[in-house]
């Protein structure tokens, strides 16, 4: 297997993965809240981390400590999916009537940014999440991907 292997395992799962949707409710009375994941917006956290491995990015370009993560869900910063919330579904007919009127669909936490954390100073780079990407299906080569 080649250096890339795992990188392309990775990139493979995050390319099949469907987009869903979800209904989460929100406790008694308080109406369901439906969540669309769409995984073409953000790359796993697996892929990223495979990548920055790859690149050799393992330490805190400030601090040069090795404690440094990858926030699963942080303000969206490098989140799975995007959680865009329809709105709330059930409740009273004036909540209906409010989210109509208020074009429900409404993206919230899509960022373009990718995140890494320092644990130790906090200091937290962003990545052009496009260029990762474009990195990525370079480094495994997208045609034979
Ligand atoms: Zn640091």
């Amino acid at each position: 297997m080649n250096v890339y292997g795992d990188l392309k395992k990775l990139y493979k799962k995050w390319k099949e993965m469907d987009k869903s949707s979800e209904s989460i409710p929100m406790g008694h009375n308080h109406g369901v809240v439906d969540v669309y994941l769409d995984p073409s917006l953000s790359i796993t956290s697996d892929l990223f981390a495979e990548y920055l491995y790859l690149r050799g990015i393992e330490k805190c370009p400030v601090c040069h400590s090795q404690d440094v993560s990858i926030p699963e869900a942080q303000e969206g910063c490098c989140m799975t999916y995007s959680l865009p919330f329809q709105g709330i579904m059930s409740g009273t007919s004036e909540d209906h009537r409010y989210i109509e009127s208020n074009s429900s669909h409404e993206n919230i936490s899509i960022s373009y940014q990718l995140a890494i954390e320092c644990d130790n100073c906090g200091h937290k780079p962003l990545f052009d999440k496009e260029l990762v990407i474009k990195n990525i299906e370079k480094m495994i080569g997208t045609n034979n991907a």
